[in-house]
């Protein structure tokens, strides 16, 4: 039998892609807490935004919830581990209240802007959250102060309409995970009218998602089709999709799944760029790549424009968990 040539396609394969030390700390602590514990252990919102994670760890006995008051009374000396993206001050509180043992997975990064929102206040100002409205990690942020002490930037039209009471009393943070570009345009606006506002670095956008952006921003210039592995809810994901569209991927998708990608709407490709953002794990990504095989004769490109190390470590309590566990 005569056999088709399947058509070349070469994958741009983005490196630094996926995991975060970030998101990588938080999946180990619900592992270890199941480990030391036992099931259940208790996640308040979906650990890092992404499904394949989240069901994973339900198999193996998580159970995620939105509010503690979810939490059965006869559960309460089970953990209950609170999401990478941070929680507002309220959610300790209300755990403590409420007698439960808790596991802060919040990302140290993200504790970092936190403290510095605390810092600005501190220091008398008020403080602009750069962000997008209803992300958990704004909510947490937010939740560091007492209302009305921040006020929540999500734009260059808000930097240029928001009326402070004072404004050479001012301090601002960002989200960490927003588009690198973008958030400097903010800032420069907010800067031009408020020479006084006062920042602790020059954003707070993370290492993670500066890294992912610049990797796609390297390689999406000319590619036929650009595809991001990450969730809908994911920020960090859908900047890389904004990111490769304004590099000049003629085509950018974000896709969940393998089971995802629209082939109709594909049609002749010759290059494709991948990457994944910092909550999808490795074996999507190689699940896609499997998924074009089937279809094209792939030579795979490692487009590496940056190496990272760092590795975050879990809270001491799980520490020796991880030790029998090695
Ligand atoms: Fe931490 Fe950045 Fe990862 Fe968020 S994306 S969990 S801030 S390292």
């Amino acid at each position: 039998p005569t056999t088709i040539a399947k058509p070349p396609l070469t994958i741009r394969l983005c490196q630094p892609r996926g995991f975060c030390a970030g998101v990588d700390r938080a999946i180990q602590i619900v592992v270890l807490a199941l480990k030391k514990y036992g099931a259940p252990v208790y996640v308040r919102h979906e650990i890092v935004h992404n499904r394949y994670v989240v069901e994973g760890l339900q198999n193996l006995g998580a159970v995620f919830i939105e509010e503690l008051h979810e939490i059965p009374a006869e559960h309460r000396e089970c953990p209950v581990v609170f999401s990478a993206h941070g929680v507002p001050k309220s959610v300790p509180a209300d755990a403590e209240a409420r007698n439960l043992f808790y596991l802060d997975a919040t990302c140290p990064l993200v504790s970092k802007v936190h403290k510095q929102a605390m810092r600005h206040q501190r220091l008398g100002r008020h403080v602009l959250l750069i962000g997008h409205a209803g992300h958990p990690e704004v909510i947490g942020t937010m939740g560091q102060l007492p209302e009305g002490a921040v006020t929540l930037i999500e734009s260059e039209a808000d930097a240029l309409t928001f009326m402070p009471a004072d404004p050479t009393a001012l301090g601002f943070v960002t989200q960490t995970t927003l588009s690198v570009e973008d958030t400097a345009g903010i800032i420069r606006t907010l800067q031009k009218r408020f020479p006084d506002l006062q920042a602790s670095a020059a954003e707070s956008i993370c290492y993670a998602t500066t890294n992912r952006q610049e990797a796609v921003k390297e390689t999406a210039h000319g590619a036929d089709l650009f595809l991001v592995v990450g969730a809908p809810n994911s920020s960090n994901s859908r900047r890389l999709v904004e990111v490769a569209e304004r590099a000049g991927a003629r085509m950018s998708l974000l896709v969940q799944r393998a089971s995802e990608i629209p082939w109709e709407r594909i049609g002749a490709i010759a290059t494709l760029g991948l990457s994944a953002g910092a909550s999808a794990p490795e074996i999507i990504v190689d699940e896609i790549i499997d998924a074009f095989r089937a279809r094209f004769d792939v030579s795979v490109e490692l487009a590496i424009t940056a190496t990272e190390t760092a590795d975050f470590p879990v809270m001491r309590v799980l520490r020796d968990v991880e030790l029998t566990a090695a």
